[in-house]
């Protein structure tokens, strides 16, 4: 998380992208110009929008009004650290997620065992994507085969033929 500014924060979003953090409500991207950036509300009920330079240092054009309470700080840094992890379990895929969990949040300090298991569960769910899908029939054995085993590769699996 780099501090660009006292008012102004940038976050990565669950997606990747960069969001910022503006007088307790979260932006992210809408457009780009080659002056300025539009941001609109994360809340996507939420009409509010905002402009800064190109730079992200100044707000060129304050937020219009939300329609709903600012996030809570707890709940943001949560999201952070949350976010952190999960871009680690991808990063490491071998990395024991007691580790990655124990290493990104000695920063944050109201962390409970709840948050824990939650963000355990996030960690396990982003890795669960790098996954092949459970195969339903026969033939989807041999598509995964063909997928994760190109022709250059030096690993070898004996298998049946898929016709047989
Ligand atoms: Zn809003």
């Amino acid at each position: 998380m780099a501090s660009v500014d006292l008012e102004l924060t940038t976050f990565v979003t669950r997606k990747g992208a960069t969001g910022i953090l503006l007088q307790g409500f979260k932006f992210r991207k809408d457009h780009q110009t080659s002056v300025s950036i539009n941001w609109r509300c994360c809340n996507p009920k939420c009409k509010a929008r905002c402009k800064t330079d190109i730079e992200m240092k100044q707000i060129t054009s304050q937020p219009s009004e939300h329609n709903h309470p600012k996030c809570d700080s707890r709940e943001l840094d949560l999201n952070d650290v949350r976010s952190a992890c999960k871009r680690k379990a991808v990063d490491q895929p071998t990395a024991r997620a007691s580790k990655i969990i124990c290493t990104e949040t000695k920063r944050f300090q109201n962390i409970t065992i709840k948050d824990m298991h939650s963000i355990a569960n996030s960690i396990y769910r982003e890795r669960a994507k790098l996954m092949p899908n459970l195969p339903k029939e026969r033939a989807d054995i041999f598509r995964v085969l063909e997928t994760y085993l190109p022709e250059e590769s030096n690993l070898s699996v004996l298998v049946n033929d898929p016709d047989i």
